[in-house]
């Protein structure tokens, strides 16, 4: 949607990523600073700046976004044993990039509360 959006420029092809799927409306992706053995980003194609910007016909998306991760833990083998999905909304809650997306960590023992 726009080249000042890095996750665009990555759904788009136009900046380079280690990309784990893709279809007609998501792209997943391995984050480039993983916080786990496995730290995946789940995108939307279409730019949402943030959970605060979706509607009600944007719930499927969600829907689809939320069990692309389960599948990507169930390929990697942490569906079992354990793994964690977040949406950071907004600064104060540590989202940095402006573009909605789901993170999938597992791979180790995730403590709660998060920080
Ligand atoms: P947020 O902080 O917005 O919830 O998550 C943004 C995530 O994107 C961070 O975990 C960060 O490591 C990751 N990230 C930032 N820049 C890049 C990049 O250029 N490539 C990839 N693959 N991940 C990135
Ligand atoms: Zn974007």
């Amino acid at each position: 949607m726009t080249d000042s959006c890095l996750f665009c420029r990555i759904v788009e092809g136009k900046a380079h990523a280690r990309i784990v799927h893709e279809d007609e409306r998501l792209v997943a992706i391995e984050d480039i600073n993983p916080q786990a053995p496995l730290h995946v980003l789940v995108i939307p194609r279409r730019h949402v700046a943030t959970l605060n910007e979706l509607a009600a016909e944007d719930d499927g998306l969600v829907g689809e976004m939320i069990r692309r991760a389960a599948a990507i833990a169930r390929a990697r083998g942490v569906d079992q044993s354990g793994y964690r999905t977040v949406f950071n909304c907004n600064r104060g809650a540590g989202q940095s990039v402006f573009h909605i997306h789901l993170h999938l960590l597992g791979g180790r023992r995730l403590g709660w509360p998060p920080g």
